[in-house]
């Protein structure tokens, strides 16, 4: 290189040889900045001012000698302008690291150093630039070095460097398109050694032939440093290659900076390989969780949704933004039960999983079931951050597993329970009867000559005609009974909680007369009729199979009986069914028949014993059977309605009977009429009351109304609604059967009465119980206190009257005094007699 340098010294001269130099020396002296000037021997000529500040070193002191080192190094090395002047020029680049020919017009030298200034004490950073003088020979006579202190520079520099060099991410400097600097980063990423590898080289050249987007690497490189150099700064992807040939993915920023007045393009890369990777991995979750099969959900932490796919949209029938923020409890049905929430919540906090059943409503109002599994998801720290929930609708499943069982418990053919089903639920109504003291029935139905229509109109019209009889027998009983098909044509029907033996006879009697109408079927009209046998729980069994089988026992007795009826096992109680229902038949057609008739028993003053009142008992002169007793047919009239029209021909006759009475001449204060359950319940009971009062003329209190404990307890608003409205009539009303009930005292005090009726029962006992004494008098003296008059029912000893008088009883009924008797009975008896005063008659 030294060679090639255009100053190298020809022949050595005397400086004072050279006239132009004492002119030069002069000028350096004055110059501002530092400089020097070296004579042909390497002696210091001049030393100015400027370069006395910058080394600390006296021209006194160096000018003269070769010294001038000492104001630099530590060490006496050369400075440059003793290389130029000793012709060493090869040397610089060992001394100097930066140095070049910047000066070659002047055919001066440049170079930058570190000195140490040890006269100074502190490093400085120079600019060192030294030129030759020549004499006319082109000789050097003279070196002038001029120093530059760029210290400040240098570090600001170097600090940029020392950035630029420990950047992370790989940094680049772009010059006419070509990379011309790079830190260790980008080697790196590249997988090169150095960077010589690639200096100078078009970005292209580490790029693959084409981008993602199809574009060529050189013409988008080239097209990316257009738009930067426009805008100052453009940032995109971009796909580099490996020195080992493979390619990541690079988001690449270039700027444009000013590089000591040239335009450049600083360019600074991150590899977003992984984050890539992260977005596609990202991209394919969010399609999975889009398009998957079951329906998705995530909460946040506090359980608001956040996100749900489309499946649990259509699912649903709700539309994201209808869910979003609030509460999945939006989609319950509130059919869960809350256990199962329970358990899940715990399930979750413990094991952060938990899957089970659900009840979803639909946004049109549709109930679902749905098989949930939910996950609590944790971050790094193990915070709870999401809850993400799958759904599957399990409506078709669990319809499945319905028929399944439907098929399993019910006859395919008719949808009745089979005999497994049968004898499960009857084992099951066994214990819970057996548990309430209640009465149950099995009722066994056979079909009379089935197989005769199986056999001659075929299966097909015998299929018809048992469905049509399944549909009949469910239509005989209450929800709660059970109807089972066995097989054939065998049915059974359990009658549960049953209230007596009549209700089993009532339900059989409406079996063989439904399953007896004509039926259509195929358009033809076909004619069955059913075989009936009762077996009672306790009465006949207390097990599934003693009472199958003595129910099977009863239906052959119904078979033997002609068929076409039904029967009990015990046949007393058949008769007693039998019975009951020629009464009920019989009832219907005996108001008209004018069966009825009233006998009237005395009340009798205790004090006195003097006839005060009558009570109107009906009695029911049967054609066949003789006088019935109430008991035995008024439930009847009660439980088929006909008791209203007796009880108003009761009313009616009474009253008629009493205004006799009166025309009569007898002094009777007042007819009792007994009045029934559904006649206290009916909204015409005070018109009718009061329509009888004024038909008959009766006077206030000639009317005494009784109703019994228990029907009065039955609806109290309702009773004493009916009662006060009964008694503002002028009528009087009577408490019957007291003491039989639950009814106290202070409940009856708010009953607008007038009379208790003592309970027989009460009666009865007075002599032998003493509790009965004690409760009788208790009674009369509290009824006494509330102002209530009380009348003792079934007196039959004097012991009885005698008690219940001394104890202020007011009135006496019993056989003591006489039964039940007509009226006419009655009116001869009082002919004459002292026990029933007479009117003074007018
Ligand atoms: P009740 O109103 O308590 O009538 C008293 C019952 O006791 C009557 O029975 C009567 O004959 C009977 N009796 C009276 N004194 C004695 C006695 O010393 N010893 C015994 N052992 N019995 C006595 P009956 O006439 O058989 O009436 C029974 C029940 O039928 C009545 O009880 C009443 O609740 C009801 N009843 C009677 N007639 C009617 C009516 O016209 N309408 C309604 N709804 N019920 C009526
Ligand atoms: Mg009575
Ligand atoms: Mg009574």
């Amino acid at each position: 290189m030294a060679a090639a340098l255009p100053w190298r010294r020809r022949e050595t001269k005397k400086i004072a040889n050279y006239r132009g130099l004492s002119f030069t020396t002069e000028v350096v002296q004055q110059l501002v900045v530092p400089t020097f000037v070296l004579d042909a021997e390497g002696k210091v000529i001049v030393w100015n001012k400027a370069c006395e500040t910058l080394t600390g070193m006296a021209s006194g002191e160096v000018l003269g000698t070769r010294n001038h080192w000492r104001a630099f190094y530590g060490i006496e090395r050369p400075c440059l302008a003793d290389l130029m002047v000793e012709d060493r020029l090869e040397e610089i680049d060992h001394y100097y690291p930066i140095y070049h020919q910047s000066l070659e017009v002047a055919q001066g030298v440049h170079t930058e150093n570190w000195c140490v200034m040890p006269l100074r004490g502190n490093q400085l950073y120079l600019e060192i630039d030294a030129g030759p003088i020549r004499d006319e020979e082109g000789n050097i006579v003279a070196v002038v070095e001029t120093l530059r202190d760029m210290t400040l520079r240098q570090s600001a520099e170097s600090r940029l460097r020392t950035m630029f060099e420990c950047s992370p991410d790989p940094v680049w400097i772009i010059e006419d398109g070509r990379f011309v600097e790079c830190n260790d980063s980008a080697i790196h990423t590249l997988g090169y050694a150095s960077k010589d590898q690639f200096l100078n080289t078009h970005p292209s050249q580490l790029s693959p032939p084409v981008q993602p987007d199809g574009e060529d690497s050189y013409s988008k490189a080239e097209r990316m440093m257009a738009l930067a150099r426009d805008k100052g700064l453009h940032r995109f992807e971009w796909i580099h290659t490996r020195a080992d040939g493979s390619t990541f993915t690079a988001e690449v920023t270039l700027s444009v900076i000013d590089l000591a007045g040239r335009q450049a393009i600083y360019c600074a890369w991150r590899d977003i390989s992984d984050r890539k990777r992260a977005e596609d991995a990202l991209r394919l979750y969010a399609k999975v969780f889009e398009n998957s099969g079951e329906a998705i959900l995530i909460t946040d932490r506090s359980n608001r949704i956040i996100a749900v796919n489309q499946a649990l949209e259509r699912d649903s029938g709700y539309c994201p933004e209808e869910l979003l923020g609030k509460d999945p409890r939006v989609l319950s049905a509130h059919k869960t039960p809350r256990e199962t929430y329970q358990l899940m919540w715990a399930a979750l906090r413990e094991s952060g999983y938990w899957q089970g059943e659900l009840w979803d409503l639909r946004k049109d109002g549709m109930i679902y079931p749905k098989w949930a599994a939910i996950s609590a998801i944790h971050d790094a720290k193990g915070e709870l951050t999401n809850y993400i929930a799958s759904f599957t609708d399990i409506s078709e499943r669990k319809a499945a597993e319905a028929r399944i069982d439907h098929l399993a418990h019910h006859d395919a053919l008719t949808g009745l329970f089979n005999r497994y089903s049968l004898e499960n639920r009857l084992a099951q109504s066994l214990l819970a009867a057996r548990r309430e003291n209640q009465q149950l029935a099995v009722i066994f139905i056979d079909l009379d000559r089935f197989k005769v229509i199986n056999d001659t109109l075929g299966h097909h019209v015998g299929d018809l005609l048992l469905i049509e009889v399944a549909n009949r027998l469910s239509e005989c009983v209450r929800e709660s009974d059970i109807v089972a098909r066995l097989g054939g044509d065998e049915f059974v029907v359990t009658l549960t909680s049953l209230a007596n033996d009549m209700d089993a006879a009532l339900v059989a009697k409406k079996i063989v007369a439904t399953l007896g109408d004509t039926y259509e079927i195929d358009g033809k009209q076909l004619h069955t009729t059913p075989s009936v046998g009762i077996s009672l729980f306790p009465a006949n069994g207390e097990d599934v199979d003693t009472l199958m089988k003595n129910a099977d026992t009863a239906m052959y007795h119904a078979k033997e009986k002609g068929r076409n009826n039904f029967q009990f096992f015990s046949p007393a109680m058949t008769a007693a069914a039998t019975e009951r229902l020629e009464l009920e038949r019989d009832l219907r057609s005996a108001l008209a028949n004018s069966e009825f008739e009233l006998h009237y028993q005395p009340q009798v003053c205790a004090t006195q014993n003097l006839v005060r009142g009558v009570e109107a008992l009906i009695r029911w002169r049967h054609p066949e059977r003789g006088l019935i007793p109430p008991l035995k047919f008024i439930p009847i009239a009660e439980e088929t309605g006909v008791i209203e029209a007796i009880g108003t021909w009761v009313l009616n006759e009474a009253c008629r009977q009493m205004a006799a009475w009166r025309q009569a001449g007898f002094d009777l204060q007042h007819v009792a009429v007994n009045l029934s359950a559904h006649q206290l319940r009916s909204p015409d009971l005070v018109s009718q009351v009061q329509a009888a009062i004024a038909h008959f003329g009766l006077s206030p209190g000639e009317l005494e109304l009784e109703i019994t404990e228990s029907v009065a307890m039955e609806d109290p608003e309702r009773a004493i609604g009916q009662l006060r409205a009964l008694r503002d009539s002028g009528v009087e009303l009577a408490i019957d059967d007291f003491g039989t009930g639950y009814s106290s005292l202070a409940y009856l005090k708010m009953l607008p009465i007038h009379t208790l009726k003592l309970d027989r029962a009460f009666v009865r006992d007075i002599e032998s119980d003493e509790n009965d004494a004690a409760i009788s008098a208790a009674t009369l003296a509290l009824a006494r206190n509330l102002g209530l008059r009380v009348v003792a029912e079934g007196v039959e000893t004097e012991a009885q009257r005698d008690f219940l008088s001394s104890h202020a009883c007011n009135l006496l009924q019993g056989y003591l005094f006489g039964k039940p008797e007509p009226a006419d009975v009655l009116s001869a008896h009082w002919q004459g007699s002292l026990s029933m005063p007479r009117r003074a008659t007018n």
